[in-house]
């Protein structure tokens, strides 16, 4: 990766911490999870509005690093819109793309190629993938019928 790339990954997620997306309030919260990534105490509250199987709306609410979140603004924005299925497919295809098991982001995803430039350092990668997490895991509750509580995950009982 050559130093200009590098500048561009930066001022991507520094643009996103500095004026995260998915600050508004929800109408209706339809999916909320929690989240929490104890070896750098990021935490996060991601929740969705759901409309025929189609994400409405994103509510994220993120204390932590910027790269958590920044992460979690890069969610609110391109999971609005998506369908459940998309939105947990999209958060799987993140998280091996942070695991280094997927080099390249296959399709369109805008600002999320440059969670790639988090790779190069190991410890910010659980950040990056916090939101994500939490995101498949309220989904994941809500597929199966929990419905109406609060789904909660921490990044150190995350497990493939
Ligand atoms: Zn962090």
């Amino acid at each position: 990766m050559n130093e200009s790339l590098d500048e561009m990954y930066r001022d991507i997620i520094l643009d996103h911490y500095r004026s995260p997306r998915g600050k508004k309030p929800l109408e209706k919260t339809d999916i909320a999870s929690e989240g929490h990534n104890p070896s750098c105490g990021d935490e996060i509250d991601v929740e969705l509005q759901v409309d025929d199987d189609t994400v409405k709306d994103v509510h994220v609410n993120c204390h932590g690093c910027a790269i958590s979140v920044a992460s979690g603004s890069m969610l609110a924005e391109i999971v609005k819109g998506k369908t459940l299925a998309e939105a947990f497919r999209i958060a799987e295809l993140v998280k091996k793309i942070l695991k280094g098991e997927e080099t390249e982001i296959p399709e369109d995803l805008g600002d999320l190629d440059a969670l790639k430039g988090v790779r190069q350092f190991p410890v910010r990668i659980k950040c990056a993938l916090l939101s994500w997490v939490t995101l498949m895991e309220g989904l994941k509750d809500y597929k199966s019928g929990q419905r109406g509580g609060k789904s909660s995950i921490s990044t150190d009982d995350d497990k493939d």
